[in-house]
């Protein structure tokens, strides 16, 4: 599978495809693979251990070329990273419909993922990875510095984390946003990382302050930093179960406490104690199983560390790996006593629909994202918080690929942002149309009962019909590619999900579509929520006028 190539999605206006929408699924399944953008491209792995946008290269060249010829009324299937078929369907219909790592579900464990793509039949699509919009770091970091602000705010009372001290793991691909967003809320964050390399690219791109080699120096800056209220990002090279053990035994308990190494995966994420990073490494090649074995025992010794911390009094949440289930499966009964954060911080927002909406721009010219944020500081004027991040991003976050802002909109704003952005694109004040997009973790795409669904207050946690049917609604409101993924964030046999993105090319075509897409999924999540009985949602849909024949008295 190991190639050494350098995509980069073309720029500008000239169309290597026979339309707008073919022409940005290309450009975003090579933005995806982006140097900037991708943590090891080279395998086609974009983040989230091993999230590929492609299942190989002799695929991902196919999917070019497919794209390339594909008509305005044709649709491209892919099945796991590789195109199957291409289909007569209509003009309003997805140019592209995306199925990846779906397991029946008495087959869905990592072991028969394994072997299937040991004989090359599926591949790992992660969320964004395999659905093309994965836009970096910076699509999880308004998220992440969400739930940082919520956190601060239920533990101290206060959105301000200055002089606060954040503990957590993990520096990859979305990890990695951890120590700017931590940054932002004003803390001091020490990020603990296994691989050295990791930590020098966040500080390369502007993600983190500083590296050190020791718990003794990172005590020390924590301590000179937390005193001077001075908001900064720590890398620390080491392994997330020792370090915290050793932050316990010196009887240093941080304020929050989370982790977001790529727990979900036991033998090609996470990296067990007890030996060097290269040792790691080489026992996962020689020996898989002694390797999940031992990774398995680390995350219980880790979960054990984060439950410890908890009860010294920090505020300690699973931050969406799946840490605590591995944890449990090797023995810690009481792993599922720190909550997650969706129902910690999150869940209110889903209630609204909102959730980590994002656009890229096509034009590769930053100009267009600024303009875009002129635009969202105009519309929504009166949402301080939101005002606040686009200041916030503007300055603090460098491009990665082509250039894109997240910016967490709810019901009924998205589509009427949208519509605006594509009057900018048909007037010429864009240089090139926009791609609307979203995480698959948002209000109303996925199942995923340790994360995104857990404790739902109807019990539904498990009930995947709710992803299922906003990728079949997004596909008749003519989404431009939708996606459906298995797996993702918490891994094999842990969660449903669904993906959309839908491209403004300034067309009435194009706004017809947004006025049904962006309404229907994001509304979605109002109604998943309203029909689990959360009273912010029931009400969200009677005064938005959501649709919901079993609300009507
Ligand atoms: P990644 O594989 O790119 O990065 C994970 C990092 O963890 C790697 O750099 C790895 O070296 C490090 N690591 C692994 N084991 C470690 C250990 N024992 N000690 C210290 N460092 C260790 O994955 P990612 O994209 O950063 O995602 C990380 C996890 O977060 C995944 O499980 C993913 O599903 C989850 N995730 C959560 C959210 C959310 O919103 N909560 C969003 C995206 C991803």
């Amino acid at each position: 599978m190991l190639q050494t190539r350098t995509i980069r999605a073309p720029r500008g206006t000239e169309l290597a495809c026979k339309g707008w929408t073919q022409e940005a699924a290309m450009r975003m399944l090579m933005n995806n693979l982006d140097p900037e953008v991708a943590e090891n491209p080279d395998e086609l792995v974009v983040y989230g251990g091993i999230g590929r946008a492609a299942r190989d290269w002799e695929s991902f060249d196919k999917m070019i070329e497919t794209l390339k010829k594909l008509e305005n009324n044709e649709t491209m299937l892919v099945q796991s990273g590789k195109p199957v078929a291409v289909f007569k369907t209509h003009e309003h219909a997805p140019r592209v419909l995306i199925a990846n790592s779906n397991l029946v579900p008495a087959w869905a464990n990592w072991d028969h993922f394994y072997e299937l793509e040991e004989r090359n039949l599926m591949m790992y699509g992660q969320m964004t990875a395999g659905s093309w919009i994965y836009i970096g770091a910076q699509g999880i970091l308004q998220g992440t510095y969400l739930s940082f602000v919520e956190a601060g705010k239920k533990k101290f009372g206060t959105a301000d984390l200055r002089g606060k001290f954040i503990l957590t793991g993990g520096m990859g691909g979305m990890s990695g946003a951890q120590p700017l967003a931590g940054k932002m809320a004003g803390a001091v964050i020490l990020v603990v990382e296994v691989e050295r390399a990791r930590i020098e690219r966040k500080i390369k791109e502007g993600y983190c302050d500083y590296l050190v080699e020791t718990v003794d120096e990172a005590i020390e800056l924590v301590n000179k930093l937390t005193a001077a209220k001075e908001p900064a990002s720590i890398g620390l090279v080491g392994n997330c179960a020792d370090v915290n053990r050793e932050l316990l035994n010196r009887g240093i308990i941080p304020d929050l406490v989370t982790d977001q190494t790529s727990a979900h995966d036991p033998i090609n994420g996470y990296v067990p104690n007890g030996m060097s990073f290269e040792e790691a490494l080489a026992l996962r090649a020689k020996d898989p199983k002694t390797y999940e074995r031992k990774a398995k025992e680390t995350m219980a010794e880790h979960v054990r560390t984060m439950l410890a911390f908890q009860e010294a009094g920090a505020e300690t949440f699973d931050y969406g790996n799946n840490i605590r289930a591995y944890a449990k499966e090797m023995g810690v009964e009481n792993a599922f006593d720190f909550p997650g954060f969706v129902p910690a911080y999150i869940r209110p927002l889903f209630c609204e629909g909102k959730g980590p909406f994002r656009w890229a721009a096509l034009s590769g010219d930053p100009e267009d994202i600024y303009k875009t944020d002129a635009l969202a500081k105009e519309m929504f004027a009166d949402d301080e918080g939101l005002v606040n991040w686009i200041d916030m991003a503007q300055k603090m976050v460098k491009w990665q690929g082509l250039p894109a802002r997240i910016c967490w909109l709810g019901y009924g704003d998205r589509h009427r942002f949208a519509l605006r952005v594509n009057e900018m694109v048909a007037k010429g004040e864009l240089k090139a149309p926009i791609v609307f997009g979203r995480d698959h973790l948002d209000s109303g795409s996925v199942a995923s009962p340790n994360r995104e669904t857990e404790s739902m207050k109807d019990g539904s946690d498990a009930v995947s019909d709710w992803p299922l049917l906003n990728a079949l609604v997004n596909t008749a409101g003519g989404a431009s590619w939708v996606s459906i993924h298995h797996g993702g964030g918490v891994g094999i046999g842990y969660s449903q999900h669904a993906g959309q993105v839908l491209v403004a090319d300034g067309t009435d075509m194009a706004a017809e579509k947004i006025n049904r897409v962006l309404v229907s999924d994001p509304g979605m999540g109002v109604v998943r929520h309203a029909d689990a009985g959360y009273e912010l949602a029931i009400k969200t849909a009677k005064e938005k006028g959501v649709h919901m024949p079993m609300l009507e008295g």
